[in-house]
């Protein structure tokens, strides 16, 4: 696969998709706590009900590891229930903010200033954060040279049949992919799949993509 197709799929769907980063949980901080945090709360529900999770987080304070291991019991489940699966993920925060606390006396600084394989293999030692989230904080706050993949994003690559199988090899290879524009490509892909390419009735016979989609054309000669 060559970048040339990477391109050539962005373009057409940049030109269709009219992208609010904004409306991405991830992508509204830019403190590196926050973004885990954030992405922790997106993991299984959607960008609205993570959005509201952390507005709650933040009207209480819990906004940096010393604030969440200080908080009372319940606080954290309650400010987060929003977002489903909360006492999962509130253990998940708290494991994080303990890490933190215990190994650099509270400042994520020291961490996330390592190598970006290392943060990665760090960060998915917290029970709770798997390669996915990891790799969102890795792009979206070091650039590093990762693919996160979403269902979204999982869905549209087997449908225009770029990528296919576990988490490791989809990635890998949207990233041959998409490797220059890998921060674009990712949001753009979520977008295109909530607006196009969704898991029901996709627009197939309006996406711009159809020529290049053989899912696409079936879907199309079906209906
Ligand atoms: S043609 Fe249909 S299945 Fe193919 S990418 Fe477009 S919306 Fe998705």
């Amino acid at each position: 696969m060559s970048l040339r197709l990477g391109d050539e799929i962005l373009n057409r769907i940049m030109q269709s998709v009219k992208l609010d980063v904004s409306e991405f949980v991830s992508a509204r901080y830019r403190d590196p706590f926050l973004i885990i945090v954030a992405t922790i709360l997106s993991q299984n529900t959607s960008d609205r009900n993570s959005i509201k999770a952390m507005q709650n987080m933040e009207r209480l304070g819990l906004t940096n590891p010393q604030a969440i291991m200080a908080s009372p019991p319940g606080e954290l489940e309650k400010a987060i229930r929003v977002s489903g699966m909360y006492r999962q993920k509130a253990r998940t925060i708290r494991d994080l903010a303990r890490h933190i606390m215990t190994n650099y006396g509270g400042d994520i600084g020291p961490m996330i200033s390592k190598g970006w394989k290392d943060v990665r293999e760090e960060l998915m030692s917290i029970k709770g954060i798997g390669e996915k989230t990891a790799d969102v904080f890795l792009l979206f706050y070091m650039n590093a040279p990762v693919f996160p993949v979403d269902t979204h994003i999982k869905r549209i690559a087997s449908r225009l049949g770029i990528a296919h199988g576990d988490y490791k090899k989809v990635s890998h290879e949207l990233l041959e992919i998409f490797f220059n524009k890998r921060l674009e490509a990712h949001l753009y892909l979520i977008a295109f799949g909530r607006s196009y390419c969704r898991a029901r009735s996709p627009l197939c016979s309006r996406c711009p993509l159809l020529d290049m989609c053989d899912y696409g054309k079936t879907f199309v000669k079906q209906r």
